[in-house]
This record gives structure tokens, sequence and C-alpha cells, in this order.
């Protein structure tokens, strides 16, 4: 069970339509491609979404990795962590490893002939999901466009199952904002879950103001009102508005969680185990979150988040982006996306993570940048 090779390569997948959020413009996504493979033959992969130089960071660490035992994962993430940690403990680093920690769990999966979920405790068979969407899109000219655009998406993850939805705020004035979030909720009805994603695009004041003229609208969570590493800024904003904040999408390691618990920033904890250090690192914090009391809903990328998920009863939902919403398309590469069956995410068959990638799709979208 030595690891013998390590391959990584750069997609890049285009968005049919480029769309806005308050801090962004995204015109495509850009995934790094791990594969691992043994002395036995047995080989797991992985994906991370990121931005290409995560590539470098695997190419200059992935000789130390060579003669492992694949079962190592605590071994392996402390020998890499501990090389790097004067220079790296974040988005680059964290992404790297936590692609290299996946693929490794893909291969104990296989040896073992089980799904990461049953090793990890298997407490269910199935997870429930949000639709995640709400975008400003390119494609929508004028106000208008944008109250039809969100209540058409939201009725029809509606029709489709999804009894939890969210939205982004932010790339339109708070009057505006406050007509799209009624529109979902006139698509939705008033027993559905709403959430709002603000991608840390405000100071304090501005979003409890803004907060506050939400709040009729029922909303489950206010995610991410303020810059990242401002922690004593979200507590502040989150002992002042009337919705629990989340957090933790762009957060990394134990220990950066341990900051948003001891804080107070937020009650509900978006840790992403395909950016924050893998599964390994992602059960620190799981255990944290519950000894605080606290919820989580991991960041999308469900596919493989899915298998934590499963795996422990603290994780309350799943963030779903469907591939029609053509904002994550990473489904585009693999042969068995996973769906959402009314609302419902169950893991894909087959050990390991289960899911397969699709070469042919990845050729098409190599990227050498
Ligand atoms: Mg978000």
């Amino acid at each position: 069970m030595k690891i013998t090779s390590i391959d990584v390569r750069n997609i890049r997948i285009p968005l049919n339509d480029p769309k806005k959020f308050s801090t962004k413009y995204v015109t495509h996504r850009d995934y790094t491609l791990v594969n691992i493979k043994t002395d036995d033959g047995v080989e797991g992969w992985s994906y991370v979404w990121g931005i290409p130089i995560v590539k470098n960071f695997l190419d200059m660490v992935k000789d130390m990795i060579i003669g492992e035992p694949a079962y190592g994962t605590i071994r392996i993430w402390n020998k890499i962590f501990s090389s790097i940690d004067r220079w790296d403990r974040s988005g680059i680093a964290m992404r790297g490893l936590s692609a290299i920690d996946i693929a490794l769990w893909d291969i104990i999966g296989k040896y073992a002939n089980l799904p990461i979920y049953q090793m990890l405790g298997g407490f269910r068979e199935e997870c429930p999901s949000y639709y995640s969407g709400g975008y400003y899109p390119d494609s929508c000219s004028s106000n208008a466009d944008l109250f039809r655009f969100i209540e058409k998406e939201m009725g029809s993850a509606y029709d489709k199952g999804f009894r939890a939805f969210k939205m982004k705020i932010g790339a339109a004035s708070t009057d505006i904002d406050v007509e799209r979030i009624g529109a979902a909720r006139k698509a939705i009805g008033p027993d559905c879950r709403l959430m709002l994603d603000a991608n840390c695009g405000y100071d304090p004041e501005t979003i409890i103001a803004m907060a506050r003229k939400f709040e009729k609208y029922d909303i489950t969570w206010l995610e991410e009102p303020v810059p990242l590493d401002d922690l004593p800024n979200c507590a502040h904003v989150a002992e002042r508005i009337s919705m629990p904040v989340a957090i933790g999408e762009n957060h990394f390691t134990r220990w950066a969680f341990r900051e948003i618990m001891e804080h107070k920033a937020a009650r509900i904890i978006q840790a992403d185990p395909t950016v924050m250090g893998g599964f390994t690192e992602y059960l620190n914090v799981v255990g944290m979150a519950a000894t605080y009391g606290l919820k989580l809903a991991p960041h999308c990328f469900h596919d493989v988040n899915i298998q934590v998920a499963l795996a422990r009863p603290e994780i309350m939902i799943l963030e779903y982006m469907d591939i029609e919403s053509d904002v994550i398309n990473v489904q585009r590469i693999i042969e068995n996306p996973v769906p959402a069956v009314n609302g419902m995410i169950r893991a894909p068959e087959g050990p390991g993570h289960g899911l397969i990638l699709d070469e042919k799709a990845v050729k098409k979208y190599l990227y050498q940048g």
C-alpha cells in the first residue's frame, strides 16, 4: 500500500452565462486534479476548486509522500503541514493538502471495499441539502429581469423537491435585494428555509442595517457578512441581528475554526473538507463544533462532502449546486455526478468516494496556464 506516484493536472471549465455576486465576477472555474497510485495497483483521485497555483504547491511537496503508506493520512498530513506551516497555512497549501488527503481516503476505501462514510462513522444513508443559487447573471439586463430570474429559479428548485434555498445579496442596491428576497420567498412559500450569502462584502454597521430589512422574510442564516479575518466584527454583527451568522468556507485548519468559535463569530460552521485540509482535518473541526454545540453546513462540493455528512450527525445540511444553475461545474468531468433527489443526497455507489473521473472530459478542459 505504498504510494508510488502522484499526478497533478489543472483544468478550467467556462460558465455558460457569467455571473456577478457582491465581491466578484465569475467567468470560469478552475480545478486541480490529483491522482495517487500505490505499489499494488490501487489508485485514488480527488479534485479541489481553486486557482491553478495549487498545482505548483502540489508539485513542490509531492516527493514527500512517495514511499509513504497510503493509509497514513495523519502521518502524511503532519509531514506536509510541518514542512510548509511557516509559509502558508491557508488557501493554497490547504487546498493542496485537502486534495492529497481525499485521494488517500479514496485509496483506503478501495482497499477496504467500503465507502468513506462507512469508515468514518456511518451515521445515516442520506442527508438533506439546500439549493444554492440566486446569482446575478449577465443575461439579466434590468431589475425586472432579476426579480423574474430569481422567482423562476427558486420556483423550479422547489418543484424538484428542495425545501431549503440560498441566494446571493450585495451585487444590487439593498432595496433591489429586498425585492429579490421577497420574490424568492414568494416562489418557495412560507415554510421553507431561505438563506442569504453576502460573500464578505460589508462593514458591520451596513450589514446590520441591511439584515433588519431582510428579517421579515424569515432568514435561516446570513453568510459571510464581513471581511474574512474580521472575527470580532463578525461576532459584533452576530450579536445584533436576529438571524444566525454562518461562516467557514474560506477558513482553514482546526486553529482557524477555534478562533471562530472562541469569538462566537458564527452559529453555523461552513468548513469545506475539499479546501480546509481534507476529511482528516475536517473531523477535528466536527469534534470541536460538537463541543461548542454548533451545527455544520459544509460549503459546496456535495459529491465529495456527502461522505462526512453521512458519517456525522452534527452536519445539518449540505450545499447543493446544480449543474443547470451554471455556477459550480465540476460535474462536467465526473461520469457519475451525485444528484439531489427531493432535496436529499446519498453517496454514490462504490468504495472510496465513489466518483468516477471522465478522462475524455478532462482532456477537453486541461489548462496549462
Ligand atoms: Mg458562500
